[in-house]
């Protein structure tokens, strides 16, 4: 049977990887129906007409006039602007990828678990800057979230989640980034070309960041702990270069159970599409014979505090994790656009949280969209009026 599909961010990494997977499935399994992208008007209306869709949403009204441009004559329907993103999300299918970056997925997602369908998350920051409330919207609309970022779609796979009690602690593995060995004084100087230079994955500039800050690793942390209804002190971080093993649950008995793969995107995605089942990926398959050996570290919360924060935004709760997700992204981008240093990236969420936690109601959980991106709105503020004084 045919089932519908939509991608939120399709001209991204994760998008592109998706439709890849359709691509190389049999004619009819896949109906793409809806696409959306922030700017890239050609490779949307690429896409689009690649594969027939129904509708596409570009968030950037600048490009509006380009991409209706290469659509007409098309019976492609064209949004414009982030209500339109919604607007697609909202569209009828069975399965929808959410693989826009940032908290500016947050709507687009809800709208589509609102449809009560399967739900591939990649996502992770609008998990992190909304857990509790995206959490139960899940429950009341009857939604499946399945899991896309590598490690919680291993965790997913191991996971015996119906005998929670069986569990002791997630594990989760980072690779570490660009910058592993790399020492606090080196760090200093980092250009924004080295820190995108990620030694196993390609990914989107945002997360390659994070990637190289370990703030990608305090995201998860925080991903896992809604997703898997586990506190902190039940998830661990170890530092695991080769990405082989994905993540790993260990149980009350000793047992550990770990999902392993080749580092590509394909996998993950390909498990969240075809739920329960499987589905082929064309992806590189594990030679055992030839894999000399898997190692793991502690992580070091010195050179890489973005950890340490993102762990005491969890156990903080409240509005810290909204705050830490806003403040990172405005820093990530002032580094990629060479307004800051890379230490500053940590320095500027730190600096946000420190001021942010002396409002009345920090530590108090929130469960409206709009109180929700009110609170993202003034981190976000707070953080490019720290990055004036960071740049200075
Ligand atoms: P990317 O930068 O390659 O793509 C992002 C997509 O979102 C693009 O289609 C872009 O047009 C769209 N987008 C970006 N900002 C937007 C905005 N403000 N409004 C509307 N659309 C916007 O990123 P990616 O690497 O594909 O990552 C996407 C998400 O998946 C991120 O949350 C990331 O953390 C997560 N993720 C990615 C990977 C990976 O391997 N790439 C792995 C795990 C999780
Ligand atoms: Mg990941």
């Amino acid at each position: 049977m045919t089932r519908r599909i939509s991608v939120l961010g399709s001209t991204g990494s994760i998008g592109e990887n998706t439709l890849d997977l359709v691509r190389r499935s049999e004619v009819g399994d896949w109906k793409v129906v809806a696409l959306t992208a922030h700017s890239s008007a050609q490779k949307l209306a690429e896409q689009a007409l690649e594969f027939k869709v129904e509708y596409v949403a570009l968030a950037d009204p600048k490009g509006a006039e380009a991409l209706k441009g290469l659509l007409s004559g098309s019976s492609v329907k064209i949004g414009i602007g982030p209500e339109a993103l919604i607007e697609a999300a909202a569209q009828n299918t069975d399965f929808t990828m959410s693989a826009i970056t940032g908290a500016a997925g947050l709507e687009p997602t809800l709208a589509a678990i609102d449809q009560g369908i399967h739900v591939g998350l990649a996502n992770k920051e609008c998990l992190v800057c909304a857990g509790d409330l995206f959490m139960s919207r899940i429950k009341e609309k009857n939604a499946t979230l399945l899991p896309v970022d590598s490690e919680h779609n291993a965790i997913f796979q191991v996971l015996e989640s119906d005998k929670p009690e069986g569990v002791r602690r997630l594990i989760l593995t980072a690779s570490g980034g660009p910058f592993r060995e790399t020492s606090l004084g080196d760090l200093k100087n980092v250009t924004r070309a080295d820190a995108l230079a990620h030694p196993v994955w390609s990914m989107g500039a945002k997360i390659s960041i994070d990637s190289a800050t370990l703030m990608n690793k305090g995201l998860e942390l925080i991903e896992a702990s809604y997703l898997f209804d586990r506190p902190s002190s039940e998830i661990d971080v170890i530092i695991h270069p080769q990405s082989i093993i994905h993540s790993m649950v260990e149980y009350i008995d000793g047992s550990v159970l770990a999902q392993l793969g080749s580092p590509d995107m394909r996998t993950p995605i390909a498990y969240a599409m075809g739920w329960p089942d499987r589905m082929q990926a064309p992806v590189e398959r594990l030679d055992f014979a030839k894999l000399s050996q898997l190692t793991f570290f502690e992580p070091d919360t010195v050179r890489f505090p973005a950890l340490r924060l993102a762990r005491e935004a969890l156990e903080t709760g409240g509005r810290a994790p909204t705050i830490l997700n806003a403040a990172n992204e405005i820093a990530v981008a002032a580094f990629l656009d060479g307004k800051i240093k890379f230490l500053d990236i940590a320095n500027c969420v730190s600096n946000v949280l420190d001021v942010c936690s002396a409002q009345s109601n920090f530590t108090k959980s929130c469960l409206s969209v709009p109180e929700l991106l009110l609170i993202d709105e003034e981190a976000r503020v707070c953080a490019r009026s720290v990055i004036k004084t960071l740049s200075t």
